[in-house]
Protein backbone atom coordinates (compact mmCIF):
# COMPACT_ATOMS: atom_id res chain seq x y z
CA UNK A 1 0.00 0.00 0.00
CA UNK A 2 1.37 3.56 -1.01
CA UNK A 3 1.46 6.25 1.44
CA UNK A 4 -1.06 8.87 0.87
CA UNK A 5 0.16 12.45 1.60
CA UNK A 6 -2.59 14.32 2.70
CA UNK A 7 -2.62 18.38 2.97
CA UNK A 8 -5.36 19.48 5.00
CA UNK A 9 -7.06 21.69 8.29
CA UNK A 10 -8.65 23.10 5.42
CA UNK A 11 -10.85 22.82 7.50
CA UNK A 12 -10.20 20.42 10.29
CA UNK A 13 -14.12 19.63 10.24
CA UNK A 14 -13.51 18.11 6.79
CA UNK A 15 -10.17 16.54 7.29
CA UNK A 16 -11.79 14.67 10.31
CA UNK A 17 -14.15 13.24 8.04
CA UNK A 18 -11.29 12.54 5.41
CA UNK A 19 -9.41 10.08 8.26
CA UNK A 20 -12.55 8.28 9.20
CA UNK A 21 -13.84 7.88 5.61
CA UNK A 22 -10.15 6.52 4.93
CA UNK A 23 -9.96 4.25 7.59
CA UNK A 24 -13.55 2.94 6.69
CA UNK A 25 -12.95 2.21 2.77
CA UNK A 26 -10.10 0.86 3.71
CA UNK A 27 -10.83 -1.61 6.03
CA UNK A 28 -13.79 -2.17 3.93
CA UNK A 29 -11.41 -3.39 1.42
CA UNK A 30 -8.80 -4.89 2.80
CA UNK A 31 -10.42 -6.04 6.10
CA UNK A 32 -8.26 -7.85 8.66
CA UNK A 33 -6.47 -5.28 11.24
CA UNK A 34 -5.69 -2.86 7.54
CA UNK A 35 -6.07 1.11 8.10
CA UNK A 36 -4.75 3.43 5.45
CA UNK A 37 -1.12 4.29 5.20
CA UNK A 38 -0.99 8.03 5.75
CA UNK A 39 0.74 11.46 6.19
CA UNK A 40 -1.56 13.85 7.41
CA UNK A 41 -0.44 17.66 7.63
CA UNK A 42 -3.21 19.86 8.87
CA UNK A 43 -2.36 23.27 8.24
CA UNK A 44 -4.12 26.27 10.72
CA UNK A 45 -7.00 27.21 8.46
CA UNK A 46 -7.24 31.16 10.16
CA UNK A 47 -3.96 31.98 8.51
CA UNK A 48 -5.53 30.01 5.15
CA UNK A 49 -8.49 32.11 5.61
CA UNK A 50 -7.63 35.01 6.15
CA UNK A 51 -4.84 35.04 2.63
CA UNK A 52 -8.19 34.34 0.66
CA UNK A 53 -10.07 37.04 1.60
CA UNK A 54 -7.17 39.46 1.23
CA UNK A 55 -6.78 37.73 -2.40
CA UNK A 56 -3.24 36.45 -1.57
CA UNK A 57 -3.50 33.45 -3.29
CA UNK A 58 0.25 33.62 -4.22
CA UNK A 59 1.22 33.55 -0.86
CA UNK A 60 -1.32 31.01 -0.03
CA UNK A 61 0.13 29.02 -3.54
CA UNK A 62 3.78 29.31 -1.63
CA UNK A 63 2.41 27.79 1.32
CA UNK A 64 0.63 24.77 -0.23
CA UNK A 65 4.04 24.19 -2.25
CA UNK A 66 6.04 24.48 0.61
CA UNK A 67 3.78 21.71 2.77
CA UNK A 68 3.58 19.48 -0.63
CA UNK A 69 7.33 19.45 -1.03
CA UNK A 70 7.47 18.73 2.97
CA UNK A 71 4.96 15.44 2.82
CA UNK A 72 7.36 14.17 0.20
CA UNK A 73 10.31 14.10 1.86
CA UNK A 74 8.63 12.75 4.91
CA UNK A 75 7.63 9.60 2.58
CA UNK A 76 4.66 10.22 0.92
CA UNK A 77 4.08 8.43 -2.27
CA UNK A 78 0.78 10.18 -3.44
CA UNK A 79 -0.76 13.59 -2.17
CA UNK A 80 -4.58 14.86 -1.64
CA UNK A 81 -5.54 18.60 -1.07
CA UNK A 82 -7.79 17.97 1.29
CA UNK A 83 -10.31 21.08 0.09
CA UNK A 84 -12.07 21.91 -3.57
CA UNK A 85 -11.38 25.64 -3.19
CA UNK A 86 -7.38 25.72 -2.69
CA UNK A 87 -7.64 23.64 -6.00
CA UNK A 88 -7.57 27.15 -7.42
CA UNK A 89 -3.47 27.18 -6.41
CA UNK A 90 -2.96 23.02 -7.28
CA UNK A 91 -0.52 23.79 -10.22
CA UNK A 92 1.40 25.99 -8.07
CA UNK A 93 1.32 23.86 -5.05
CA UNK A 94 2.78 20.81 -7.10
CA UNK A 95 5.83 23.15 -8.42
CA UNK A 96 8.82 21.01 -8.17
CA UNK A 97 6.75 18.13 -6.56
CA UNK A 98 7.54 14.51 -7.55
CA UNK A 99 4.70 12.53 -7.27
CA UNK A 100 1.21 12.77 -8.10
CA UNK A 101 -1.76 14.88 -6.91
CA UNK A 102 -5.16 13.02 -6.89
CA UNK A 103 -7.30 16.19 -8.19
CA UNK A 104 -10.89 16.38 -6.45
CA UNK A 105 -12.60 18.10 -9.17
CA UNK A 106 -11.23 15.34 -11.52
CA UNK A 107 -12.27 12.51 -9.27
CA UNK A 108 -15.27 13.88 -9.07
CA UNK A 109 -16.06 14.53 -12.55
CA UNK A 110 -15.38 10.87 -13.25
CA UNK A 111 -17.70 9.52 -10.84
CA UNK A 112 -20.33 12.08 -12.35
CA UNK A 113 -19.92 10.61 -15.82
CA UNK A 114 -19.62 7.38 -14.52
CA UNK A 115 -23.10 7.44 -13.19
CA UNK A 116 -24.13 8.74 -16.84
CA UNK A 117 -25.58 12.39 -15.65
CA UNK A 118 -24.89 15.33 -16.98
CA UNK A 119 -25.98 18.69 -15.64
CA UNK A 120 -24.53 18.62 -11.67
CA UNK A 121 -25.83 21.45 -9.47
CA UNK A 122 -22.45 22.89 -7.51
CA UNK A 123 -22.64 23.85 -3.93
CA UNK A 124 -19.10 25.14 -3.11
CA UNK A 125 -17.19 28.52 -1.50
CA UNK A 126 -18.18 31.49 -3.75
CA UNK A 127 -14.39 31.23 -5.02
CA UNK A 128 -15.54 27.64 -6.48
CA UNK A 129 -18.62 28.61 -7.67
CA UNK A 130 -17.52 31.68 -9.17
CA UNK A 131 -14.34 31.26 -10.46
CA UNK A 132 -13.66 29.20 -13.68
CA UNK A 133 -10.54 26.95 -11.73
CA UNK A 134 -13.31 23.85 -10.85
CA UNK A 135 -15.89 24.76 -13.26
CA UNK A 136 -13.86 24.28 -16.53
CA UNK A 137 -12.80 21.08 -15.26
CA UNK A 138 -16.20 19.88 -14.87
CA UNK A 139 -16.92 21.28 -18.66
CA UNK A 140 -13.55 19.65 -19.69
CA UNK A 141 -15.10 16.14 -18.91
CA UNK A 142 -18.48 16.96 -20.35
CA UNK A 143 -20.40 18.19 -17.72
CA UNK A 144 -22.76 21.12 -17.38
CA UNK A 145 -22.32 22.78 -14.04
CA UNK A 146 -25.46 24.44 -12.66
CA UNK A 147 -24.76 27.53 -10.41
CA UNK A 148 -26.63 28.70 -7.36
CA UNK A 149 -28.17 32.04 -8.03
CA UNK A 150 -26.20 35.17 -6.04
CA UNK A 151 -28.25 34.95 -2.97
CA UNK A 152 -27.90 31.21 -2.81
CA UNK A 153 -24.54 31.42 -3.47
CA UNK A 154 -23.85 33.81 -0.74
CA UNK A 155 -26.01 31.76 1.57
CA UNK A 156 -23.94 28.47 0.60
CA UNK A 157 -20.70 30.08 1.33
CA UNK A 158 -22.16 31.93 4.97
CA UNK A 159 -22.92 28.65 6.31
CA UNK A 160 -19.18 26.79 4.80
CA UNK A 161 -17.34 29.36 6.77
CA UNK A 162 -19.59 30.55 9.65
CA UNK A 163 -20.84 27.29 10.77
CA UNK A 164 -19.24 24.38 9.26
CA UNK A 165 -15.58 24.99 8.87
CA UNK A 166 -15.82 25.12 12.70
CA UNK A 167 -17.99 22.01 13.03
CA UNK A 168 -21.12 23.70 13.61
CA UNK A 169 -23.97 22.21 11.85
CA UNK A 170 -27.59 23.46 12.73
CA UNK A 171 -31.59 22.41 11.20
CA UNK A 172 -31.69 26.05 9.97
CA UNK A 173 -28.92 25.66 7.87
CA UNK A 174 -30.19 22.37 6.81
CA UNK A 175 -33.34 23.21 5.62
CA UNK A 176 -31.43 26.25 4.16
CA UNK A 177 -29.04 24.01 1.93
CA UNK A 178 -31.81 21.47 1.40
CA UNK A 179 -34.18 24.23 -0.22
CA UNK A 180 -31.15 25.74 -2.27
CA UNK A 181 -30.28 22.07 -3.83
CA UNK A 182 -33.49 21.99 -4.73
CA UNK A 183 -34.03 24.77 -6.66
CA UNK A 184 -30.48 23.82 -8.71
CA UNK A 185 -32.87 20.81 -9.43
CA UNK A 186 -35.75 23.07 -10.57
CA UNK A 187 -32.79 24.88 -12.62
CA UNK A 188 -31.79 22.04 -14.19
CA UNK A 189 -29.55 20.26 -12.32
CA UNK A 190 -29.56 15.87 -12.35
CA UNK A 191 -27.39 15.56 -9.49
CA UNK A 192 -25.45 17.54 -6.93
CA UNK A 193 -21.95 17.87 -6.18
CA UNK A 194 -21.38 18.66 -2.71
CA UNK A 195 -18.12 20.74 -3.78
CA UNK A 196 -16.72 21.45 -0.66
CA UNK A 197 -15.25 19.12 1.52
CA UNK A 198 -17.63 20.61 4.83
CA UNK A 199 -20.77 20.09 2.98
CA UNK A 200 -21.49 16.81 3.52
CA UNK A 201 -22.09 17.37 7.14
CA UNK A 202 -25.64 19.00 5.95
CA UNK A 203 -26.39 17.29 2.72
CA UNK A 204 -26.38 13.50 1.76
CA UNK A 205 -28.25 10.85 -0.18
CA UNK A 206 -31.21 10.83 2.47
CA UNK A 207 -32.47 14.62 2.13
CA UNK A 208 -31.45 15.43 -1.45
CA UNK A 209 -33.74 14.31 -4.27
CA UNK A 210 -31.49 13.54 -6.80
CA UNK A 211 -27.97 11.61 -7.41
CA UNK A 212 -25.58 12.97 -4.83
CA UNK A 213 -21.72 13.64 -5.76
CA UNK A 214 -19.95 14.36 -1.78
CA UNK A 215 -16.69 15.30 -3.14
CA UNK A 216 -14.97 13.98 0.42
CA UNK A 217 -16.09 10.88 0.04
CA UNK A 218 -15.26 10.18 -3.88
CA UNK A 219 -11.47 11.97 -3.34
CA UNK A 220 -10.99 9.38 -0.30
CA UNK A 221 -11.93 6.50 -3.20
CA UNK A 222 -9.83 7.78 -5.92
CA UNK A 223 -6.47 8.27 -3.47
CA UNK A 224 -7.30 5.17 -1.93
CA UNK A 225 -7.38 3.47 -5.77
CA UNK A 226 -4.43 5.03 -6.27
CA UNK A 227 -2.90 4.15 -2.76
CA UNK A 228 -3.97 -0.22 -3.56
CA UNK A 229 -3.34 0.10 -7.17
N1 LIG B 1 -13.20 22.86 2.60
C1 LIG B 1 -13.77 23.81 1.73
C2 LIG B 1 -13.69 23.40 0.29
O1 LIG B 1 -13.71 22.23 0.00
C3 LIG B 1 -13.67 25.25 2.05
C4 LIG B 1 -12.56 25.70 2.92
C5 LIG B 1 -11.43 26.24 2.09
O2 LIG B 1 -11.54 27.36 1.64
O3 LIG B 1 -10.48 25.53 1.86
O4 LIG B 1 -13.67 24.19 -0.60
Amino acid sequence: MKTIGILGGMSAASTQIYYRELCDQTQKRLGGLHSPDLLIRSLDFARIEELQVQGEWEAAGGILNEEALALERGGADLLILATNTMHKLADRMMAGVGIPLVHIADATAEAIAKAGLKAPGLMATAFTMEQSFYTDRLVAAGLKPVIPDDADRAETHRVIYEELCKNVTTAESETAYIAIARRLMEAGADSLILGCTEVGMLLNQGNVPAPVFDTTLIHCTAALDSALA
